[in-house]
């Protein structure tokens, strides 16, 4: 089994070579931080938008090194955040609203794009599903129903689908039930931000690889190969951010981890159905998530090691031992029939998680600085609103995106250490252990260590 090297959909896709780093000083109109999705989406539309625009992209590594090119694939239309603490803004529940709609139709518009720039990411739109795996499980998913409901959320949106309805789609082992969500698409990350980057720079953007910013203020991206000066400059970064002067407490790096399978057969396809493509997570508080690859495979994500201490990184994506057996046991417990497979690689990434849980679009027309992140791992159809929203408001021109309860939403720090560290691995020690208890107790009751857990994170239901 290979271990990092980034991600499997890396290694099955290929890295392409690498671009030219930066040459030297020089300036743009704009200057983006970060080749992940929020980056080159936010490039791809200014540059649609006015192709005269000088955009500049710097990465530190290659486009797609980090979460955009690391993820489950999910493109999906959950809000990364509170609809409670979105609806504090002045638009209030209507700007919530709002916001959701235009998520939705974001999936829709990743298609889209990728019919018009003939990009290859295998995207299915099959829509979500949560499955319930205990009774506590699926108490929750029916209050979760009940919730949606109260916003508006018609059956068109989300429903209720029972054990015998869930079996048609799909065979999980121990699930009772599940909601389905239509609007979710499912994609091969590393071919959507690969294609997307080809579609950036044919549109004339300057994409300069292996380049690190070192640090970022008004009109300035400082690097070792010389200063980018543009009067627009754009912090690209999500779970990376940490990593620049001043931004220590901004987003704290939450580590997930994933496994795929080896192809699975006919026979284990036929016993497991699941030919809508659907992506899959369950209701458990240190949830799971997967999909069914185009390869024929299943990808299989978890929390794994949440945090590491002092905001550090990955090397490069590889795993812990202990967080791979993990994964392989919830993958053999769900779906028992990729057994014979074995797992073929494992790696991880970060993404970027603000102290309230609720993510940012955020442009200061004074200083020209402008950043977009904090996803809480909902970040790749989010990231592509996120970009077109920045497009919008570094040109300057008033839109309905401009308005969304994100725009200019501000979080707070997240505590310093060894708070963060102790703070992040104690919730995920009683998520874990209120997830045994439930599946124990075989009751309908939501433990009350999760309830805690909740309350000190202030993670939004
Ligand atoms: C394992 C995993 C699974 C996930 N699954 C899903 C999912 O299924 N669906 C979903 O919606 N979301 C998912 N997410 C979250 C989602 O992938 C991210 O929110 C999204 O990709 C963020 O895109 P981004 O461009 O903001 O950040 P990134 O993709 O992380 O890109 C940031 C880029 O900035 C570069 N960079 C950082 N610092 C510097 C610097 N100083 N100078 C130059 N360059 C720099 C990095 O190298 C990186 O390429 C997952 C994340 C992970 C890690």
């Amino acid at each position: 089994m290979r271990n990092g090297e980034v991600s499997y959909w890396w290694q099955a896709r290929g890295v392409p070579p690498r671009r030219p780093s930066l040459p030297g000083g020089t300036e743009a109109d704009v200057c983006i931080v970060g080749a992940g999705f929020t980056g080159l989406w936010t490039a791809y539309y200014l540059k649609r938008a006015d192709p005269g625009l000088r955009v500049i992209v710097l990465e530190q590594d290659f486009a797609g090194f980090g979460a955009s090119g690391r993820n489950g694939g999910w493109v999906t239309a959950s809000l990364p955040g509170s609809r409670a603490r979105y609806a504090t803004h002045p638009r209030g529940r209507s700007g919530v609203r709002e916001l959701e709609r235009h998520l939705r139709e974001t999936v829709d518009e990743v298609a889209r794009v990728c019919v018009a720039e003939g990009i290859d990411a295998g995207l299915v739109k099959g829509g979500t599903l949560t499955v319930a795996t205990s009774p506590a499980q699926d108490a929750r998913l029916r209050r979760q129903l009940e919730h949606e409901r109260s916003w508006g959320d018609g059956p068109r949106i989300v429903r209720y689908l029972n054990k015998a309805e869930l079996d048609s789609r799909v065979q999980v082992t121990g699930a009772a039930g599940a909601l389905f969500y239509p609007d979710c698409a499912r994609v091969q990350p590393a071919g959507l931000v690969a294609g997307l980057a080809e579609a950036v720079t044919r549109s004339g953007v300057l994409l300069y690889e292996s380049t690190r910013v070192t640090s970022i203020s008004a009109g300035l991206a400082r690097t070792s190969a010389g200063d980018v000066r543009a009067p627009y400059i754009l912090r690209c970064t999500e779970g990376f951010t940490a990593g620049l002067p001043g931004q220590h407490r901004t987003l704290l790096p939450m580590n997930s981890s994933m496994v795929v399978t080896g192809p699975l057969s006919d026979a284990a396809w036929k016993s497991i159905g699941w030919e809508g493509c659907e992506t899959i997570s369950d209701e458990a508080h240190a949830y799971m998530y997967a999909q069914r690859t185009a390869d024929g495979r299943i990808a299989l994500g978890g929390r794994g090691v949440p945090y590491r201490f002092g905001s550090g990184l990955d090397h490069d994506g590889a795993v812990a031992a202990s967080t791979v057996a993990q994964l392989g046991r919830i993958l053999r417990r769900m779906f028992p029939a990729t057994a014979e497979a074995g797992l073929d690689h494992a790696w991880c990434g970060v993404l970027g998680v603000p102290r309230d849980w609720c993510a940012t679009v955020m442009m200061d027309p004074l200083t020209g600085l402008g950043w977009a992140g904090g996803y809480t791992g909902q970040g790749v159809a989010a990231a592509n609103l996120a970009g077109r929203t920045l497009a919008d408001l570094v040109r300057g021109v008033p839109s309905p995106l401009t308005t969304l309860p994100w725009v200019g939403h501000r979080s707070p720090r997240w505590e310093p250490e060894p708070a963060r560290w102790a703070g992040v691995h104690g919730l995920y020690a009683l998520y874990r252990t209120a997830d045994r208890l439930e599946s124990a107790a075989r009751s309908s009751r939501t433990s009350l260590l999760a309830r805690a857990g909740d309350l000190i994170s202030g993670i939004p239901h």
